[in-house]
């Protein structure tokens, strides 16, 4: 692929063509279409590709994806649930967030218990899962190995999701977070896309819950934090399922797709 294929904005290796193709968007299927083309993170995109080429036996005659991964869900959602960046096996091999591996299966059937999707799991992009009024994304759009993501690469791929917020601020009127990398990237982006966040800057916690009112008198944002649906979390009974859908329950109400 030609680094400016479908950039919409120039090269898409540079470390500038998120914020310029975030912005220029008109709408959210084509934010989403433009982030599938990004190459502003060298490590990451080397990572994301050595991945598919090697594979994983459990996986042998995947085609994967191996880009970045876009949001996934309706553009007029009013509910948005963030995590951290797609797993290497996971949404980088099925393309979709959270499909393919064990935190999904752990967060859409959350999802499901409160019921924002037509199924409590997610395996590949042809199992018609469809959720209701929710939308799914994070701020890093690349697999990082070790699941790590650098500030660096956190910073340059912001742009993507204030674009992805602004987009959705007609509708959107609450947010989970997963986990502190998350909440630490998407304060900037909320700023960015519209709302006022509070100096000291709100901490994260799981159960945590903020109130963000619009820059411009428009409808407030409700914030909320959760611990992130990772096997380490969930296999230590750090995060339960009951307490992960306590707060999509909360979130869910507070967005107006669920009475208390
Ligand atoms: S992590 Fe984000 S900014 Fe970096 S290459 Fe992937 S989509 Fe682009």
């Amino acid at each position: 692929m030609s680094v400016s294929e479908g950039s919409g904005a120039g090269r898409t290796d540079d470390p500038g063509h998120p914020g310029r193709a975030a912005a220029g968007a008109p709408s959210v299927p084509v934010l989403d279409e433009r982030v599938t083309h990004c190459r502003a993170c060298p490590r990451l995109v080397a990572w994301r590709e050595q991945v598919a080429r090697e594979g994983r036996r459990a996986y042998t005659g995947w085609d994967y994806w191996a880009r970045p991964v876009p949001g996934f869900g309706p553009d007029d959602a009013r509910l948005l649930v963030i995590g951290l960046a797609p797993a290497a096996h996971g949404g980088n091999r099925t393309g979709r967030m959270f499909t393919g591996d064990r935190s999904g299966d752990v967060l859409y059937a959350g999802l499901h218990q409160v019921g924002l999707t037509s199924r409590p799991d997610a395996t590949d992009v042809h199992d018609g899962l469809r959720l209701y009024g929710v939308r799914v994304t994070a701020p890093v759009h690349c697999a990082p190995p070790a699941n790590k993501p650098t500030p660096a690469e956190r910073d340059t791929c912001r742009p993507w999701l204030a674009g992805e917020l602004r987009l959705l601020r007609p509708t959107l009127r609450a947010v989970v977070v997963l986990g502190a990398f998350g909440w630490q990237a998407t304060l900037p982006a909320l700023a960015a896309g519209g709302w006022t966040v509070p100096r000291p800057r709100p901490v994260f916690a799981h159960g945590a819950h903020t109130t963000l009112a619009a820059t411009d008198g428009g409808a407030d944002l409700e914030l909320f934090g959760c611990y992130h649906v990772s096997q380490r979390n969930t296999f230590t009974g750090r995060l339960t399922p009951a307490m992960l859908t306590d707060v999509l329950g909360r979130a869910a109400t507070a967005a107006g797709l669920t009475t208390p």
